[in-house]
């Protein structure tokens, strides 16, 4: 029985960040689903297929030609048919899109064994939203990390300027809300705590703080 870490939240909560320093202290794979949406909604784009193709974006979705490659300093590529578009799927724009193709049940289920799949010995941790509600119901443990909406939207102009790509501080805080809403409000897998998650808003909290909180639940 692989012990898995769930660390689900809404856009800019935190979750990549901490999910990868949890992995890195425990020696263990990470799961970033967020990308698999993203990277749906970029092939769906690339293949011209319609956002309302639900039959089209589902077989998009089980054929998706993608590999995950990790570098020395923790990094992972995505590689979508041998050709590395991580940066592409960071914009906000893209998540936007990815927001919009992960509210369509068939490419939910196309997606869920890939998922499931990535549970190895010796641990995995898996960063998204339907982490400890849906992939993994029997988690080890399940963390919910929130923050305002103010501190999510700053964290994301950072990430976004780490990748050279630019936005403006209104413009992100509207667009997380926009994304947020529709990732709680979708009937598929909406966004919300798992009851056995353990709930952490992070505004106020450091990497560090958030790493160390995580870790005694795992040994608690
Ligand atoms: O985490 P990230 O910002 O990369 O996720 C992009 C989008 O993918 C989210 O806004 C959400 O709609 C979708 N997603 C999802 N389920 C997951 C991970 C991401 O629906 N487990």
């Amino acid at each position: 029985n692989t012990p898995v870490i769930t660390i689900d939240g809404p856009a800019g909560s935190g979750k990549g960040t901490i999910a990868q320093r949890i992995a890195k202290e425990m020696g263990w794979t990470i799961l970033d689903s967020g990308a698999l949406y993203r990277l749906v909604a970029f092939a769906a784009i690339q293949n011209a297929c319609s956002f309302d193709d639900e039959v089209g974006l589902a077989e998009i979705a089980r054929n998706l030609p993608v590999t995950f490659e990790a570098q020395d300093n923790n990094i992972v590529l995505a590689l979508l048919d041998g050709v590395d578009v991580s940066q592409s799927i960071r914009s906000e724009k893209a998540g936007d899109a990815a927001s919009k193709v992960a509210a369509v049940i068939s490419v939910r289920e196309a997606l869920l064994q890939r998922q499931r799949d990535f549970a190895q010995l010796p641990g995995l941790v898996a960063d998204g939203r339907d982490m400890g509600t849906v992939v993994f119901p029997n988690a080890t443990l399940k963390i919910y990390l929130t923050a305002s909406a103010e501190v999510r939207a700053q964290r994301r102009l950072k990430q976004l300027k780490d990748h050279e790509l630019n936005d403006n501080l209104a413009s992100l805080i509207s667009d997380i809300q926009e994304r947020d809403a529709r990732d709680m409000n979708r009937k598929h897998s909406p966004l919300r705590p798992a009851k056995d998650a353990h709930e952490i808003d992070t505004s106020d909290l450091s990497i560090e703080e958030v790493v160390a909180k995580i870790l005694s639940f795992y040994k608690s």
